[in-house]
């Protein structure tokens, strides 16, 4: 069975992180989207079970609790976390894997994993992040603010990450970020397929 790519993405709100994301899974749609379970109320047009699994806390704590979570941590006053069987249901179907999760649980991960591919998504300017937080238009104030307030400390995160692709111009960060995911394919544990129909199965 060929590994499949997990591919972490993390950013400070805001810096088109989910719109990249979702032009990367339209320019390959093969790629697989680990859907977190979140304790944050849904936004405007956001679906349960499409954008996130949206559970009260208490589901999930007890959830925590049992141990279902490959990581999970407290952003922006709520709880986030990645339910084991995304990872175990797209590592049985040898599919490539998206997880858009915050630093905190990126470091879980990188643990848990140590193939995962770790990418920061970069703002081009602190003042175009806070232009962008506030056209999105779909935050209050004071969630914007601590937002802002929180996205030094993820930034200085960046350095631990495998790549850094900065989201000045969309189409071409979005061209960086296929970049990294088709060379991350040509990895020779995920080319098993090749390599074993020239050299044989042992
Ligand atoms: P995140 O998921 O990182 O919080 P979003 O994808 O929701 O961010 O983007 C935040 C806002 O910035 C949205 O209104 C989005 O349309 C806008 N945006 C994203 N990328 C760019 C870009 N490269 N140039 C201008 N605006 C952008
Ligand atoms: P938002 O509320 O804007 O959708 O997401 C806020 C932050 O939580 C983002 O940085 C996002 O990457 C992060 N996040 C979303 N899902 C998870 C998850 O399952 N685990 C962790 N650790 N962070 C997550």
């Amino acid at each position: 069975m060929r590994q499949g790519l997990v591919l972490v993405i993390s950013a400070p709100s805001g810096a088109g992180k989910s719109t990249l994301i979702r032009r990367l899974r339209e320019a390959m749609p093969e790629l697989g989207y680990s859907v977190s379970h979140t304790t944050r109320p849904p936004r405007p047009g956001e679906r349960d079970g499409v954008e996130y699994h949206f559970v009260d806390r208490a589901t999930f704590e007890a959830m925590r609790d049992r141990g279902e979570f490959a990581e999970w941590a407290e952003v922006h006053g709520n709880l986030y976390g990645t339910a084991l069987t995304e990872l175990r249901t797209a590592a049985e179907a040898g599919q490539d894997l998206v997880l858009d999760i915050d630093v905190q649980g990126a470091l879980q991960v990188a643990q848990r994993l140590p193939h995962a591919v770790l990418v920061f998504v970069l703002p081009p300017s602190w003042e175009e992040l806070e232009r962008r937080l506030k056209a999105r238009g779909q935050d209050d104030p004071e969630v914007i603010a601590r937002r802002l307030a929180n996205a030094r400390q993820e930034v200085a995160e960046a350095p631990r990450y495998h790549y850094v692709v900065v989201n000045d111009d969309m189409g071409r960060c979005l061209e960086d970020l296929k970049a990294v995911v088709r060379a991350e394919r040509c990895r020779p544990v995920r080319q098993q397929a090749a390599l074993a129909a020239l050299l044989g199965g042992d």
